[in-house]
């Protein structure tokens, strides 16, 4: 019983520590609300999501994603800090396109 107490420690604390990573991960996602910014291409103010977000969202690879914004397909924003800002509007558009076109073919 000496034995198996100290792992059973070990693994409460690495659950513990799992947890409080994924809550970090929700209160800093939800404290950046997505920020709104006028898309060049929508000429409209879209919400802006970033690259990871997008590939997340879209369930698209990233090199996918960035074929489909050098196609213009998917607008993107380059934001001040350097970073590829996905505008979330024409993201789904590409996603409903997508969806109707794989209803086709069915
Ligand atoms: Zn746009």
């Amino acid at each position: 019983m000496r034995l198996i107490l100290p792992n059973k420690m070990t693994n409460a604390k690495k659950i513990l520590i799992t947890t409080e990573t994924l809550e970090l991960f929700v209160v800093h996602r939800n404290a950046s609300v997505f920020p709104q910014r006028t898309c060049g291409l929508c000429s409209t103010e879209q919400t802006m999501l970033t690259l990871d977000e997008a590939v997340i969202l879209a369930a698209i690879g990233t090199r996918k994603l960035m074929s489909l914004i050098d196609g213009k397909v998917v607008h993107s924003v380059e934001a001040s800090s350097g970073h590829l800002m996905v505008c979330q509007k024409s993201l789904r558009n590409y996603l409903k396109h997508k969806h109707k076109k794989e209803m086709n073919h069915e």
